[in-house]
């Protein structure tokens, strides 16, 4: 329990790989606040069950990471509920496919202010108390496309870049003050996320999801399996030990190869 007495604040942790880190981190001992949307009863579930299993203090938050307004509020409600706020991951993500010269304005911005901008307020905000408190870990869930593109994903791909080049600067200001600020960067993890994308492939091929995931899968990654958000929780969870304290300004592929080639 290498986290207890720390708090952490996992942006988009209802669902998918957020809730994998979260649980992971919770496992650890850390308490929690969640954030993300979904169904009031099923995150009630969520935060009943981490309590009973791990003995911790939860605590929810709809904030809109795409707000910045709603990003410092989340921030300030992580330090009032939970009295502090150490590490801070930011997940909260959201995709959309279309051609360069085909894609939304509004998609553009939708992408960005989420996947980019969102991850820029939180930091900021977290930092002065983690300074205060002489520690801290921010985790930044960045993408294969943080460090390598595909078409029809400018959006994303150029946020993920940005969130990379944001942890470099991160690290190396706060080089010195006890927190670290890396990246993880999954290749292929079978969320709702990546479902729609899927599903979206097999309409449009004329096939089913079961028969055309091998080849999607083979298309980027040399190793033909999905990540889990239970490996990435993992990884989330060494990056907060003793034995990372001088791994910072890091992008940490977890990939299956997809980057290595
Ligand atoms: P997901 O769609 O399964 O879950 C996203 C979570 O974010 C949910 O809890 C949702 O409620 C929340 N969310 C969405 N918009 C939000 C907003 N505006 N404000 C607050 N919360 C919001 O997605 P996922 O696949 O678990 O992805 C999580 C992160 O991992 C994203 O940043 C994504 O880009 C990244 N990622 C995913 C994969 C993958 O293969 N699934 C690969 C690489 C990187």
């Amino acid at each position: 329990m290498d986290l207890m007495g720390r708090a952490a604040l996992v942006t988009g942790s209802t669902g998918g790989i957020g809730l994998g880190i979260a649980e992971a981190l919770a496992g650890q001992g850390a308490d929690l606040m969640l954030n993300g949307f979904g169904d009031a009863a099923a995150i009630a579930a969520i935060r009943a069950r981490m309590t009973e299993r791990w003995g911790i203090r939860t605590a929810y938050s709809a904030a809109d990471i795409g707000r910045p307004d709603q990003v410092a509020a989340l921030v300030a409600q992580t330090h009032a509920e939970l009295g502090s706020l150490d590490v801070l991951v930011n997940n909260a993500g959201v995709q959309f496919t279309a051609a360069l010269q085909d894609f939304p304005d509004e998609q553009w911005d939708r992408i960005i202010a989420i996947n980019l901008s969102g991850a820029f307020h939180a930091t900021k905000a977290a930092i002065p108390g983690m300074l205060a408190r002489g520690w801290g870990r921010v985790i930044n869930i960045a993408s294969a496309h943080g460090l390598v593109g595909s078409p029809e994903k400018v959006a994303y791909v150029a946020a993920k870049h940005g969130l990379i080049g944001m942890t470099k600067v991160a690290a190396i200001e706060l080089a010195n003050s006890r927190i670290t600020v890396n990246a993880i960067c999954p290749g292929w993890v079978l969320t709702p996320l990546v479902q729609a994308q899927l599903e979206a492939r097999a309409g449009m091929e004329d096939t089913t999801v079961a028969a055309l995931t091998p080849a999607f899968l083979a298309e980027k990654q040399p190793m033909t399996r999905f990540t889990t958000p239970e490996q990435i929780g993992a990884l989330a969870v060494f990056l907060c030990s003793d034995a990372a304290a001088t791994l910072t300004g890091a992008s940490l592929p977890i990939d299956g190869g997809w980057t290595a080639r």
